[in-house]
């Protein structure tokens, strides 16, 4: 089985804050390059996740977001030329496809809260130039853009800001994927319809069901339908807390198994991708990492016809990024 996983931390967390003592290739997190291979990964999405306030406070973070993200992706890059013997960059579908005729597993650099925009639209165009093909709106905190998810409800209902709907409006016109795993309900409301005249896919890179795990980051089964209706993505994110209530912090294989069906019957078959969130949750995972991926997968057939776990594993994922990424 061939896998594109929409969302890991492993960049920005095991590696570019470890002061270069971790390195992609092989380290003891959820993900490296040498495991990926070993489970047939195709691509995988590494985000550039740039926490501020207390987040930034708990980690020793004591730049801004925008030097931070210079320092991530300047490890970004060295990770590239380090391991150019079986990575390579991708900037769209067409592009993962190339590098796997080349022997080659594809990275897709990815922003986890669009905090350094502060309301300058430019800056969208410079982050494209340097190869960001997937924006998360927002992580917990509010930003120009718009509004987290949140447990109150009046919050939760708050919509885009202007420059938000600004923002997202120009990343589809360049081609980067609009992520609104983290953002408030309102917000996706929003996205959804801005999607639905541009007639461009979104994704929900790393988010579960709410009906099945009432977290206020999981998705109704109204944003599920919606996803579905768009022709949209969501990936399944590992963390015991979006799927099971994280009463033991522990994911099983079949509680991933059992948010994939559920999501099925609510998104449709062509909306469910992976979202592991590898190298950013705390939970113990039954498969362990990235290189038990072929379990879940098995797990998966168990429910699901072949060619929809290929769907699920990573042809919905390829499709989606050939659609709103260029
Ligand atoms: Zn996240």
């Amino acid at each position: 089985m061939r896998f594109i996983d929409l969302h890991c931390d492993t960049i920005s967390t095991q590696v570019a804050r470890s002061n270069k003592k971790i390195h992609l290739r092989k380290n003891s997190g959820h993900l490296d390059l040498e495991r990926m291979r070993e489970s047939g990964c195709l691509a995988q999405v590494f985000a550039a996740f740039l926490p501020t306030q207390e987040a930034a406070a708990e980690v020793g973070i004591k730049v801004g977001p925008q030097e931070l993200f210079n320092q991530i992706y300047a490890c970004y890059q060295k990770e590239l030329r380090m391991n150019k013997d079986i990575l390579a960059p991708a900037y769209s579908g067409t592009d993962i496809l190339k590098n796997e005729r080349k022997g080659r597993m594809s990275a897709i650099l990815s922003i986890e809260d669009c905090v350094l925009l502060n309301g300058d639209l430019h800056k969208i165009s410079a982050l494209y130039k340097k190869g960001v093909r997937i924006m998360t709106l927002t992580w917990n905190y509010e930003n120009s853009l718009g509004y987290p998810s949140s447990p109150i409800p009046a919050d939760m209902e708050r919509r885009l800001k202007p420059f938000g709907k600004a923002a997202v409006q120009k990343m589809q016109e360049l081609g980067i994927l609009v992520d609104v795993s983290h953002l408030s309900d309102g917000g996706f409301q929003d996205v959804a319809e801005l999607s639905r005249k541009s007639h461009m896919p979104f994704a929900a890179t790393h988010s579960c069901a709410r009906s099945l795990c009432p977290h206020p980051r999981n998705l109704t089964d109204g944003m599920l339908k919606t996803i579905g209706e768009t022709g949209s993505v969501c990936g399944i994110n590992f963390s015991a807390h979006f799927l099971n209530g994280m009463t033991q912090n522990y994911t099983k294989i079949d509680d991933i198994v059992q948010c994939a069906r559920y999501m099925r019957n609510k998104a449709g078959i062509d909306s469910l991708a992976l979202g592991s969130d590898f190298d950013g949750i705390n939970s113990t995972l039954e498969f362990g990492d990235c290189a038990g991926l072929p379990r879940l997968a098995d797990a998966l057939a168990m429910y699901f016809p072949a060619e929809e776990v290929e769907k699920i594993c990573w042809k919905n994922a390829l499709r989606v990024l050939t659609e709103g990424t260029k």
